[in-house]
């Protein structure tokens, strides 16, 4: 084939499929020309999870009727003056409209302050038809119907309606998080009605987060307002007790522009390191402000992602402000094992190189366990009993992780194998060994449940409590029973036998993050594994069980006989192994 120049439509087309993924980006395009035009009112309404309609009016400068057809032309914009390197509005590029117009039928009404009648612009297919004089209100209007009609191949990727409308929701309100004077309605037949009343003065911001992320997260959050070097940040982000289990709920924005970006999520990860688990997330609402020319947001069409002209000012403003944040609010991290201990103490298999065989038998002095044991624990049941007959003792020491010796901190099972002191990690085993139970369940029949007394009613954001009722059968397979109880509300009438007593609000909450950020086309089978997995998350013996030496030795005895129980379900380590040769070492005995 000779080279050709493309025809509009198909350079259209090809720019489309980065700008307009899914309804949920025509949606965001749509908004941002909308609050770039000024509106302190956009109303956003849906049909058939917008694959059907989508519909954005908004009450901004509006369009005059002699840029009508450049507003849907490629490469035409109002917003880039002379630099690249200088933008203050959330549009520059100049392709939303024309790409859409190129995979879908779109029609724009407008009409600007100044003038006494609108106009009107439609464009199918890629092809544009003349301007009209229409009748319209101030501000603009404008239609996508039967997106992706002109590309089939990509109309097949969709969701289904559900999926789509709730990622439409979810993009409205991270959207109107940043503009919090701005009111925003979002309706249509495929949902409830979401109402974002303006909020204003000193308060805004945080109303506005309330409003978006709920009353639970702001009240369980601690206000950041720091300043580095030119750079603000302002936001909000909750306190360690308030973590969930995905790093989905971390909003960034910078200059009003909500970001996904690397490496303020490493930032945030490092600056709660030392404060939450490493599967454990802060929710956090994130503003960052600073001179458009220290940030360049063209990197990709869609525009989430950013390059800071200084990476390290920004990454040390956040450790910096969410630490100083902490520390204020009085929780403070603690930081101090000592790393000589933590270089011997290896997960087996992990030392560089396994020390030789010890040299001087391991023989303490009788007691010696249970006279520290007593002193830190009273007289608990597990110190003062025998652990096992003599006999037993010695068979059991033969087994790779040996006879259970105490229990510690009521979480570290101590074990004595012939040439090496076990300690292990009692929550992260039994999580394991429920995760590979619930696993095993799965291939055979349904996992047994128990019926709740009464069922438990969680309130929750209603996308949530769509992805959930959405994927009730599944959880059905998993002994776990829920249901709609209303909008924005799950009923739990059945929990999986094998988890016990366990928080069962805190289990459903972690469940929908968990299937926001998997609700792609993933196998049957790996989506289960993954709800297992957080399942098995909350039903382990929590730390702070006591537990009998039998008890103690069946939890040995069983990670032994199940495959993969070195580690947990987040890759930790369950138990630790230290040689006694590396116990000589730091005694200084070798
Ligand atoms: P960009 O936003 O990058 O400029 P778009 O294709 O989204 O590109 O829009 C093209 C132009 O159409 C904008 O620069 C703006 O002048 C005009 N426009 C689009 N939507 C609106 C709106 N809702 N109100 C006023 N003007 C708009
Ligand atoms: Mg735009």
């Amino acid at each position: 084939m000779p080279i050709r120049q493309l025809p509009d439509t198909m350079i259209n087309q090809i720019a489309a499929g980065e700008v307009v993924e899914r309804p949920a980006s025509v949606v965001k395009e749509l908004v941002e020309n909308a609050l770039d035009a000024g509106a302190t009112r956009i109303e956003v309404a849906t049909a058939g999870g917008g694959l059907g309609l989508i519909r954005v009016i908004d009450d901004g400068a509006g369009i005059a009727p002699d840029e009508m057809a450049l507003a849907v032309g490629r490469h035409c914009t109002s917003k880039l003056d002379a630099d690249i390197n200088d933008i203050h509005t959330l549009g520059f590029r100049g392709e939303a409209l024309p790409s859409i117009g190129s995979v879908a039928r779109l029609s724009i009404r407008s009409r600007t302050a100044d003038a006494d009648t609108g106009s009107e612009i439609r464009v199918e297919g890629g092809v544009a038809s003349p301007v009209k004089p229409a009748a319209t209100n101030r501000g603009t209007t404008v239609e996508v119907r039967d997106l992706f009609y002109a590309t089939p191949a990509r109309l097949k990727f969709m969701k289904g309606p559900r999926a789509e409308a709730a990622a439409v929701t979810d993009v409205v309100k991270r959207i109107a998080m940043a503009f919090p004077s701005v009111r925003f309605t979002l309706s249509g037949s495929d949902r409830s009605t979401l109402e974002l009343s303006p909020a204003i003065g000193d308060e805004a911001a945080r109303k506005r987060i309330a409003q978006v992320l709920g009353d639970e997260f702001i009240d369980n959050a601690l206000p950041v307002d720091a300043m580095r070097e030119g750079v603000r940040l302002t936001g909000y982000i909750s306190i360690p007790s308030y973590s969930r289990a995905t790093a989905q709920q971390q909003y960034a924005f910078v200059n009003g522009r909500l970001i996904r970006d690397k490496l303020v999520a490493g930032a945030m990860r490092g600056a709660f390191a030392d404060i939450l688990p490493r599967d454990r997330h802060a929710v956090t609402a994130l503003f960052f402000w600073l001179d458009p020319a220290d940030v360049d947001v063209n990197v990709h069409p869609a525009k989430a992602d950013v390059r800071f002209r200084d990476p390290g000012r920004v990454r040390g403003l956040i450790i910096g402000a969410v630490r100083e944040t902490l520390a204020g609010a009085g929780i403070r991290a603690s930081t101090s094992a000592a790393s000589a201990m933590m270089d011997a103490f290896r997960p087996e298999g992990a030392a560089p190189q396994a020390p030789a065989a010890w040299r001087q038998p391991y023989s303490p002095p009788p007691g010696g366990f249970a006279e520290a044991g007593q002193a830190l624990f009273e007289a608990g049941p597990v110190i003062s009993a025998p652990v096992a007959e003599a006999s037993d003792d010695t068979s059991l020491k033969d087994a790779p992780l040996g006879a259970a010796r105490a229990q510690i901190h009521e979480n570290y099972i101590v074990a004595q194998t012939a040439d090496s002191l076990v300690i292990v990690d009692q929550h992260a085993a039994h999580e394991r060994l429920v995760y590979e139970a619930l696993k095993r369940g799965l291939e055979s029949r349904p996992v047994a449940a128990q019926m709740l007394l009464i069922p438990e009613v969680i309130d929750m954001p209603e996308e949530d409590a769509e992805r959930l009722a959405t994927h009730s059968e599944l959880f059905g397979r998993l002994g776990l029973g829920l249901e709609r109880f209303g909008p924005g509300a799950i009923a739990v009438r059945e929990t999986p036998a094998m988890l016990g007593d366990t928080d069962v609000a805190g289990l459903v909450r972690d469940l929908a993050d968990e299937i926001a950020e998997h609700d792609t086309a993933e196998t049957l089978r790996e989506r289960l594994n993954k709800v297992a997995a957080t399942m098995a998350c909350h039903g382990s013996v929590r730390s702070g069980r006591r537990l009998k030496p039998d008890e103690m030795n069946a939890l040995l005895r069983e990670m032994e006989a199940t495959p993969g129980s070195g580690t947990c379900n987040h890759g930790r380590p369950t138990y630790i192994e230290l040689k006694l040769g590396d116990i000589e070492r730091l005694f200084g005995r070798r």
